[in-house]
């Protein structure tokens, strides 16, 4: 466990969370591509805790599953499942701390672009086997019609 601080692009939003670890999933699914671009996160099961909390937006992305971003800049905050108490953080709006992070999942490695791949050797898991590892957890793209 620790705790880690982040901030958004343009600062209304600041934010602390405690971490089970260090280990960041990247989501290749084409919600979280429509999202951002791609999706890096940190996940945990402790909501984070906002120094302010008046700027954050919340979009309800799909019936089990929210994602949150700052009204100001639209920085990406959080995606959060509705049942549960998962959150993945994307991990570029942590503050410098040395860098612990360690690439350590890929997801829905069945819908990611062939324009791009991540070195390493990171566990690939299609949408299914996440399901089956983690129920819902870990994307908006859980509609078994999808797979
Ligand atoms: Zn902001
Ligand atoms: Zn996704």
């Amino acid at each position: 466990m620790s705790s880690e601080q982040g901030h958004c692009l343009c600062g209304a939003v600041k934010f602390e969370v405690t971490l089970e670890n260090h280990q960041v999933g990247v989501c290749h699914c084409d919600m979280c591509r429509r999202w951002g671009g791609a999706s890096m996160m940190v996940e945990t099961h402790t909501p984070p805790r906002f120094e302010d909390s008046s700027q954050v937006r919340v979009h309800a992305s799909s019936d089990w599953a929210e994602r949150g971003f700052c009204a100001q800049c639209g920085s990406h905050l959080f995606y959060r499942l509705k049942s549960d108490s998962f959150y993945g953080i994307p991990v570029g709006l942590f503050d410098d701390n040395g860098q612990p992070w360690a690439l350590a999942m890929e997801v829905f490695i069945e819908e990611k672009p062939g324009f791009y791949s991540f070195a390493g050797d990171a566990r690939k898991l299609t949408g299914a086997e996440l399901f089956a590892q983690h129920g819902a957890e870990g994307s908006d793209a859980s509609d078994p019609s999808r797979s």
